[in-house]
């Protein structure tokens, strides 16, 4: 089961309060993003190019109960930065368990071994672990050489202890769709809940420029992927997204439906991008002009972007706006269709992966980084232990 029947009944019910009320804008998720520093300088993160004293700053556990009460999402994904560097992760996470709030908290692992301890297990709590691929792939994209070995023992020790883990993938060009199959495989073999996979997003201030996916491309690696897939496979995201990736369903993107709230305030339009802030969610709501976003805006930032962010929700809402999307989605949980293509199997068959550049490992934060072959200097990029 991709997600406990609990969490999907508490999600439905509160997607049809929401139609029946007639609310044409609603959140569904909300990331919640407590902090901006990270043990790790990805080459695909738009996140940790802020100054030092940004870097620093961070959310007390009462600015994110109020965020929670304000949105009233009965989802919370906590991503970051690396949010086991905040000290007050474990207070933040029991204080949204005991408010029934279902929280996917994000991590790349690095600490999750060390840390468990700190954490209960509980229905209402997910670890969500970076993971971009199998180990060579990952450790590339993280920039980090035994990134994917520590994160593993997490998810191991994590999952002996009894708790939810799922897993998140991010895909940018170069990937292998035969990797990230045995990728899958070794998540499942490893206990994982669910996995969830996405196409990276093309942040301006990411030090690996060259690296993002257009649509047609990432609409072939995601067939190749996702197409004839094991039976044993769990996805938590929503079955027509993962259809959207493929090419097979046309969404455009609800931006609100996944708002986030940082140490800044609330993010105009969306977790991707940021013009503006509003210092409350109807604020937010009421003064973003969403007609200027989307594919169909024609605004450049938004002409290549399938992200779960953006689309997840425009799955949802699809689903319970008539008889026809219940019926479809009901169909895809009941059978769990496997997809089967032989075009997908054709390209997964002639697909020659491309050679990763050379691994470069991340400062230890006194010295500037480069990080990929594109060169960047990433000046704080490690600052835990605060
Ligand atoms: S298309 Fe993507 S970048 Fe543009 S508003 Fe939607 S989620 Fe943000």
């Amino acid at each position: 089961m991709a997600v406990p029947v609990s969490q999907a009944f508490t999600v439905a019910t509160y997607v049809l309060k929401q139609k029946l009320s007639g609310r044409k804008r609603y959140p569904l998720v909300l990331m919640l993003e407590p902090l901006f520093r990270c043990n790790l300088a990805c080459a695909g993160c738009g996140k940790i190019q802020y100054p030092p004293h940004i870097l620093k700053a961070q959310l007390t556990p009462e600015q994110c109960f109020k965020a929670v009460e304000e949105c009233g999402t009965p989802m919370v994904s906590i991503p970051g930065g690396e949010p086991l560097l905040h000290p007050q992760m474990p207070e933040i996470v029991a204080g949204l368990v005991a408010r029934k709030k279902y929280v996917y908290m994000c991590t790349n692992a690095l600490l999750l071994k060390e840390k468990l301890h700190l954490f209960k297990p509980s229905k209402y709590l997910s670890f969500s672990v970076h993971l971009d691929g199998e180990k060579e792939h990952h450790d590339m994209a993280v920039c980090r050489e035994g990134g994917w070995d520590i994160a593993m023992e997490g998810i191991n020790a994590a999952v002996a202890a009894g708790f939810r883990v799922t897993t998140n993938t991010t895909l940018f060009d170069g990937a292998d769709p035969n990797s990230v199959r045995r990728h899958f495989d070794q998540l499942m073999a490893a206990g994982v809940e669910s996995m969830m996979v996405s196409p990276g997003y093309t942040y301006e201030k990411a030090p690996d420029q060259q690296h993002f996916l257009g649509k047609a491309k990432s609409r072939r690696l995601f067939r190749a992927i996702l197409s004839n897939r094991k039976k044993n496979w769990e996805f938590n995201t929503h079955p027509l997204f993962s259809e959207f990736l493929m090419g097979k369903q046309s969404f455009e993107c609800t931006p609100w439906g996944m708002p986030t709230y940082s140490i800044f305030g609330w993010q105009k339009p969306c977790y991707l991008l940021q013009d503006g802030y509003a210092d409350t969610f109807e604020e937010m709501l009421e003064s973003t002009k969403w007609e200027e976003y989307g594919a169909r805006s024609g605004n450049p930032r938004c002409a290549n972007c399938m992200v779960h962010s953006g689309h997840e929700a425009s799955a949802v809402d699809y689903n319970f706006s008539s008889l026809k999307g219940f019926w479809e989605t009901a169909k895809k949980y009941m059978f769990k269709p496997q997809y089967e293509d032989e075009g997908a199997m054709k390209i997964l068959n002639e697909w020659k992966s491309d050679s990763h550049g050379p691994l470069v490992q991340i400062s230890d934060g006194a010295t500037p980084v480069v990080v990929s072959t594109t060169i960047t200097e990433t000046s704080n990029a490690n600052m835990a232990g605060d």
